[in-house]
């Protein structure tokens, strides 16, 4: 047990009595020291594609400020038709066949748990029994995976990457045993930027008949509007058939506002299965699909809002813009001596390093000029996940980009050692 803060460092609470003009002052002040996140100087956490879209999902968000999901089936129909819309959307998008289902939870994390959780749940509902379950992970998957093991007690086996950064499927495949309950792809992986060989690993799930789950968490609101945008990115959807769920986020390229993610299963069935259930208490039946209980019908309301504002031709003209934008800062980045990418972009995420000095130090400098330095330890690299926030700041972002690697090549400044931290 941790010691209780003294009373002379712990905020009292409050005496109440603020009015909003002065809660706004005191919050304009908190965030003085921000880093320039609407200047482009934060290089994840935050997208946008157009002001227009933005003010829909804040709009649509107040809107059903008060509004609860968690009553949408017994109060609030109008939301839960909009969150029923929001799964047809999504497995409109990404090719769910007759039968599929989807739901929408709080984010990646969550989708990802309830994936791992369905997976777990299908293998004990087939015989499986005990807690020795393991699920087979790219090196490059989100931690997610991990924070899932830890709560169900499986275990995360993380296979290679190739030398493109891309799963290894062969050194998946010998990590696969008889208690294996689920293999995964990234579309594209977040460190990286690259797509699995989705086609591959979904070869491998239906010979050995394990569980495949693709997370599209990044890519899943983005890779289809790429490919409409005549871009060449490799496929990830229910159209391969050992792909059984996917989770894709609206809050990072639906461009939604947080928190809201989705979770689509081939059959619906596992939807059903993975849906908790209880009966046993004063107030009858009680029935989630997701962990959290109450939540916010804003964070639905404001993305149903944004998906009919884009719509295909709005997601498509801006991914387009983020595609030429990604071109523009890559080839800007080729540009600067000792510099190059660790991995040719699928999405807007980007990854570099240098063979000639250390890439840590470079950041560290660009830090110092109020940006915040996105950092891969492996292999050693700079890293950012780029919307719409990030064109402004292009040409400022190279120039000091420049100027750093300049003076850590020129001066011969040694190792930084900051730590690579998402
Ligand atoms: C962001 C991310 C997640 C987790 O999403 P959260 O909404 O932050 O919980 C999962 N997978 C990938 C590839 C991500 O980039």
């Amino acid at each position: 047990m941790s010691e209780k803060p003294s009373k002379s460092n712990r905020a009292p609470f409050p005496s109440g009595g603020a009015t909003w003009e002065e809660i706004e002052a005191t919050m304009d002040d908190l965030t003085k020291d921000d880093i320039d996140w609407r200047a482009g100087r934060v290089p994840l956490y935050v997208f946008k594609a157009t002001e227009e879209a933005s003010h829909a999902g804040k709009h649509g968000f107040m809107k059903f400020f008060s509004e609860n999901a968690l009553g949408g089936k017994r109060a609030f129909f109008g939301l839960k038709k909009m969150e029923d819309d929001i799964i047809d959307f999504g497995l409109d998008l990404l090719n769910g066949p007759a039968g599929s289902g989807g739901m929408t939870s709080t984010g990646g994390s969550e989708s990802i748990l309830i994936g791992v959780k369905a997976a777990r749940d299908f293998a004990r509902s087939q015989g499986c029994t005990g807690n020795a379950f393991n699920i087979v992970v790219p090196y490059s998957a989100h931690p997610a995976f991990n924070k899932a093991g830890g709560l169900m007690d499986i275990e995360v086996r993380r296979a290679n990457i190739g030398v493109d950064l891309r799963a290894d499927t062969d050194s998946m495949e010998t990590m696969i045993d008889k208690q294996t309950i689920m293999l995964v792809g990234s579309a594209p992986c977040f460190p990286h930027g690259v797509v699995d060989p989705i086609d591959d690993i979904s070869v491998l799930a239906q010979k050995w008949d394990i569980w495949l789950h693709v997370d599209a968490c990044v890519g899943g609101y983005l890779i289809p509007f790429l490919q409409k945008a005549g871009r060449s990115i490799p496929n990830f959807d229910f159209n391969f058939p050992g792909v059984r769920s996917i989770s894709a986020d609206l809050h990072k390229f639906g461009f939604c506002p947080k928190p809201i993610s989705t979770l689509f299963f081939r059959h619906a069935e596992d939807l059903e299965r993975v849906t908790f259930k209880f009966d046993g208490w004063p107030n009858g039946l009680f029935s989630t699909a997701t962990i959290a209980g109450t939540r916010a019908g804003g964070a639905i309301a404001g993305s149903w809002a944004v998906l009919n504002h884009l719509g295909v031709s709005g997601y498509t003209s801006n991914a387009e813009k983020m595609a030429e934008m990604t071109d523009r800062y890559v080839l800007g980045i080729e540009a600067i001596e000792g510099l190059h990418m660790l991995a040719k972009p699928d999405a807007t995420i980007i990854n570099f390093g240098s063979r000639d000095y250390d890439i840590f130090a470079v950041a560290e400098k660009l830090g110092e000029h109020g940006w915040l330095p996105g950092l891969t330890k492996d292999p050693k690299g700079m890293h950012a996940m780029m919307s719409m926030f990030h064109e402004p700041a292009r040409e400022q972002y190279l120039s000091d980009l420049e100027a750093a690697a300049n003076q850590v090549r020129g001066n011969n400044i040694g190792e930084s050692n900051i730590t690579a931290t998402y």
